[in-house]
């Protein structure tokens, strides 16, 4: 079975790369840079992730479209940043220095919101929804998420957006100081692949 996977994000590309298996292959949409992206207005991962599976599948006829709204809650910001993590910073007008990156951005303003919340109290979750669709009808979803705690300094190279700060009490480490197979087995994302998978077995006839 292939799945195309819409999503210009490397981070999660990367990540999808490494959930395929032998009988199912995940390749990027083609063309999808040339695709203006939809509106992510909904309140909930699941309703975005749903409304971009729609959109995109619309635009690759027969095809089945995965599309993975996912993001950061902390308990001592009320569940924020949430379906606006990709834009935290910007959103509240949090320029950082010239140089650095969304995601630089995003973890310094992260950091500075939670500058008088202690270490005890920065749990935290990632939580992911991927929706599957096929001409814009919705096959099923997925969902996974995973516990962690946010730290006051950033570690690890590896993974992306709050992975640096995003610290795993079970393993020791944070999850860019994981390799991408272990950050997968457990992962938000990982999990709901799996979820996903196993909702589309029930509903797809697999070739
Ligand atoms: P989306 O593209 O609207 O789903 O935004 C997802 C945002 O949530 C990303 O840009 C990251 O900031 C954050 N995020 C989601 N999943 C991960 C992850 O696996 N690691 C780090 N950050 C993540």
């Amino acid at each position: 079975m292939t799945l195309y996977i819409a999503t210009s994000n490397p981070g999660k590309l990367r990540d999808f790369a490494a959930v395929a298996t032998p009988e199912t292959s995940i390749l990027p949409l083609p063309g999808l840079n040339d695709i203006a992206p939809p509106l992510e207005d909904q309140p909930t991962f699941e309703g975005n992730a749903q409304l971009k599976a729609i959109y995109y599948s619309r635009l690759a006829p027969g095809a089945i479209v995965l599309a993975d709204d996912s993001g950061l809650e902390v308990d001592a910001l009320d569940g924020a940043p949430g379906v606006h993590s990709a834009r935290y910073a910007s959103d509240h007008g949090f320029a950082g220095t010239a140089s650095s990156t969304p995601d630089e951005r995003n973890n310094l303003y992260l950091l500075q919101s939670l500058s008088h919340t202690s270490l005890e109290s920065r749990q935290a979750r990632y939580r992911c929804v991927i929706a599957a669709a096929r001409d814009g009808g919705i096959l099923a979803t997925g969902e996974g998420a995973v516990e962690g705690q946010i730290l006051t300094v950033p570690r690890g190279a590896n993974g992306f957006g709050y992975d640096p700060l995003f610290y795993l009490l079970e393993y020791g480490k944070t999850m860019a100081e994981l390799d991408i197979t272990a950050k997968l087995a457990f992962s938000h994302r990982g999990r709901a692949f799996r979820a996903l998978l196993e909702a589309l077995a029930k509903t797809v006839a697999i070739p």
